[in-house]
């Protein structure tokens, strides 16, 4: 099942379930529109032959049809978010673009990344494309990495500013399936970090803390988890401990990477609280960016990746970097669907309460009148009958009367004739 080509197929990547629980959201709400729309024509057909006078349902179920649209319409944008961070040079833009099995950012000497790069996917039709804060409808086209890297260093940039790279999601699985990648300028730059976690981190479903292997976690990195943990409950965080390959022939290797496990089970376990010590064995990794991009490159255009670029051993850090990448799908797809489409539920769920209670009073309103008309025929037609009784007695009374006069004339005239 493994992939193929630029590692677009993945039948079996955890990434599904956020592609999945997306689209049956999505047929839920089309679903919600549906009735919405024929609650309207309903309620009009009712209001039209009079069964319920003088209420304006309109407004309220125009309210219902524009809240559905503002969900659908975040829905359709939802993504799941993954956040980089880590000193200047850890490898954090080699780490994304190994991940994306493309080589996108700039990385390496003289390509620092001063400013946040997003990397989000694009419609397959378009070219890759960058936009800026400050023109943020502009589409600067983008050909090639150079390009890229040209066009980062000629602007001045705040470190807090963003640039959005557009790539066309066809050509990598992970921006198809609607993951979006932030790197971050090197946490040694002194950040404001208040300013970077409201700006960048409180919509993200998992951080990735780029480390050297080659030394131990600093300070200000710790800092930084800190005041991300006072503001969001729990992260998800992962420590890659890059440059592994750097280590191979260090004499005492497993001493040195078991202390490193140690101090970040320690972080994340004790310091930080985001994990329990079993799972936070499956949040620390020992790996090489620099040899998973090359070697993915190369295996995606089928060509032999050069000798000497792989170091000894390398075969246990490419695992471990797929290990890495299985874990932080799992995360960050199971993440993303409890943050945003818990939200989108609750607000469904209203959405459909508040129908139902419309519809519950529509057909109170409509039994109301019902009744009504039916006590107001029925007044009428005791009415009619009294009428009708009072007439028929008048027509008795009135024959009689007449009966009584033909009798008083015939008698009259008989008397008359009987004297002649
Ligand atoms: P960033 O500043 O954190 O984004 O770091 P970059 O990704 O730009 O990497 C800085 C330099 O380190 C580049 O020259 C990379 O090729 C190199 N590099 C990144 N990852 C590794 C790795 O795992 N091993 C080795 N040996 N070099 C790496």
């Amino acid at each position: 099942q493994r992939s193929l080509g630029n590692g677009r197929q993945s039948p079996s990547s955890p990434l599904k379930l956020f592609g999945q629980a997306k689209k049956t959201a999505n047929e839920i709400f089309r679903h919600i529109a549906d009735y919405i729309v024929d609650v309207d024509s309903f309620v009009q057909e009712i209001c039209q032959v009079g069964y319920i006078e003088g209420i304006d349902f309109q407004d309220t179920i125009k309210g219902f049809k524009d809240k559905v649209t503002g969900i659908m319409e975040v829905l359709g944008r939802d993504h799941m978010k993954v956040v980089f961070f880590g000193r200047t040079s850890n490898g954090k833009s080699t780490v994304i673009n190994a991940m994306l099995r493309e080589k996108i950012l700039p990385s390496g000497i003289g390509h620092t990344t001063n400013c946040f790069l997003q990397v989000e996917g694009g419609t397959d039709s378009q070219e890759a494309f960058l936009l800026t804060e400050d023109q943020p409808d502009e589409q600067k086209s983008i050909q090639s990495i150079k390009q890229l890297a040209h066009a980062l260093s000629s602007v001045k940039l705040e470190s807090n500013s963003l640039i959005r790279i557009v790539w066309p999601k066809e050509k990598c699985r992970l921006l198809k399936e609607d993951v979006v990648f932030v790197d971050s300028p090197g946490i040694d730059v002194t950040p404001d970090l208040d300013v970077w976690i409201d700006k960048f981190c409180l919509d993200a479903d998992v951080f990735v803390l780029v480390s050297n292997a080659e030394s131990t976690l600093m300070q200000t990195e710790k800092n930084f988890f800190h005041k991300v943990n006072e503001r969001l409950s729990k992260p998800n965080l992962f420590i890659l401990q890059n440059r592994w390959d750097t280590s191979v022939y260090e004499e005492d290797v497993e001493a040195v990477k078991q202390q490193h496990l140690e101090r970040n089970l320690e972080f994340l376990v004790d310091e930080l609280g985001v994990t329990d010590s079993k799972e936070g064995y499956e949040r620390v990794f020992f790996v090489s960016a620099r040899e998973a991009l090359v070697s993915r490159l190369n295996q995606d255009k089928g060509t032999p990746t050069p000798t000497g670029t792989l170091q000894e051993g390398f075969q246990a850090r490419l695992f471990e970097f797929a290990n890495f990448e299985r874990k932080f799908e799992e995360c960050i797809s199971k993440s993303a669907v409890k943050t945003k489409f818990e939200q989108h539920t609750q607000r469904g769920k209203k959405v459909t309460g508040d129908l139902k209670a419309l519809m519950d009073k529509t057909f109170t309103l409509c039994l109301e009148q019902l009744r009504n008309k039916e006590w107001e025929r029925q007044e009428k037609a005791d009415e009619l009958d009294y009428k009708q009784k009072q007439l028929s007695l008048l027509t008795v009374e009135v024959k009689d009367k007449i009966k009584s006069m033909v009798e008083d004339v015939e008698r009259k005239v008989s008397s008359a004739l009987n004297e002649e």
